[in-house]
């Protein structure tokens, strides 16, 4: 395994304040002492060095929560530190995700001089109307300016939208759309509202506060999206990731890969040689146990073959580029991992596309992932869908 790619992925746990749909490991401080946490981002760190020797690290994801509030200072030490420890990558790409008001954006600059490469903004809408029923702290007009300070300072910027609100037309989605298509970013992450258990937007929903966007209309506009950024040359490379060839987000492809990745930071989740490992979620509980045991570790468990079987496959056909099913097979010791005759059926529909062993979901076929897995799926148990894990952000 030395020399062989890893990525990084570093959970900052704190916002300003809890979006009603999040169900991210995120959480309202009334202070933050930056200092016991980079020591025990360090720490945490180190920990997962000493188990991966020699390996290239090609990506670092600073992912959140609101990692855009970390001081600059505390990103640059743990870049530092991360190039110590492992030989990185010429083109290393060192994602941060930040929220698009004015007191984040002035930190653009000092995290372009820390070593972020690319920023990924959590614009969501043009609408204020919109902004403040997804409750977010920034206005459209702080979205547009923030986006024209991080295009100065990173040579790479992706920026986000929700859609599928409740009340939103074919109409009303092209436009914007249209508008983000404009924007000049070879990236985008347009996801559809999801309402997630134990979140505000559940409780509302169950009291019939609103009611969310129906599935077919939903299934309308993922269709639409579609349609419009193929034609604006920035294609899905993922369910709900657009780019350019070559601007797809490195970090991101590692994951759906199904290669190693360390993951620091409360409730954060890795994939180390072949092992599941997670952090304790509540801030507190892991800088508790890092002080107890220099790591941050809740969990750690191998994987089976079976499990990670299906999660290369569940996480692989994520992908437009979709899998190779027979060298999944391979890797992981069985004849074959799907049914080829309900796959061949699945490419008769419109659903997948095959060449050879090769297997790839077309846009209808994306949007119905979840039954085509049960589909085709053979001998190993089903990985849930469901949502991405906490570090599977682009
Ligand atoms: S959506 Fe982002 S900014 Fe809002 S609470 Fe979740 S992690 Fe924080």
């Amino acid at each position: 395994m030395i020399g062989e790619p890893l990525a990084l992925y570093v959970h900052w746990p704190f916002c300003v304040s809890k979006c009603p749909y999040c169900d991210f490991n995120s959480h309202v401080r009334a202070s933050i002492d930056q200092d016991p946490w980079r020591e025990a981002l360090l720490a945490d760190l180190a920990h997962e060095a000493r188990l991966l020797p020699g390996r290239r690290l090609t990506s670092i994801f600073f992912g959140g929560g609101t990692p855009s509030l970390m001081d600059p200072a505390t990103v640059a030490k743990i870049i530092e530190i991360a190039r110590t420890h492992w030989t990185a990558a010429d083109d290393l790409e060192i994602t941060l995700e930040a929220n698009p008001n004015s007191v984040e954006a002035g930190r653009f600059a000092n995290l372009a001089a820390a070593g972020v490469n690319r920023l990924s903004l959590g614009l969501q809408s043009f609408d204020d109307r919109a902004l403040a029923f997804l409750g977010r702290a920034h206005s459209a007009r702080e979205g547009f300016a923030a986006l024209e300070t991080a295009q100065k300072a990173f040579r790479r910027v992706s920026f986000d939208l929700i859609y599928a609100l409740p009340g939103d037309t074919e109409a009303s989605w092209s436009a914007t759309l249209a508008q983000a298509l404009s924007l000049g970013t070879r990236h985008l992450s347009l996801y559809q509202l999801t309402i997630e258990p134990g979140t505000r937007f559940a409780t509302m929903v169950t009291k019939r506060d609103f009611d969310p966007l129906d599935a077919d209309a939903a299934a309308a506009l993922y269709e639409l999206t579609d349609t419009m950024t193929s034609a604006a040359g920035t294609p899905a490379y993922e369910i709900s990731n657009y780019a350019r060839a070559g601007h797809e987000s490195r970090h991101n492809l590692t994951y759906w890969r199904y290669g190693d990745y360390a993951g620091v930071g409360p409730g954060a989740h890795g994939r180390r040689l072949g092992m599941r490992t997670v952090r304790h979620r509540k801030p507190e509980n892991f800088l508790a146990a890092v002080r107890r045991n220099e790591h941050g570790i809740s969990e750690e468990k191998p994987l089976s073959r079976f499990e990670a079987a299906d999660e290369a496959l569940v996480m692989g056909l994520r992908l437009s580029e979709g899998i190779d099913a027979d060298a999944i097979a391979e890797r992981f010791g069985f004849d074959a991992i799907v049914a080829w005759s309900k796959v061949d059926r699945l490419v008769a529909s419109g659903h997948l596309e095959r060449q050879g062993s090769r297997i790839a979901p077309t846009a209808s076929g994306r949007l119905l992932l979840d039954h085509i897995l049960v589909a085709i799926a053979v001998d190993v148990p089903r990985a849930s869908l469901a949502r991405p894990l906490e570090s599977v952000r682009a």
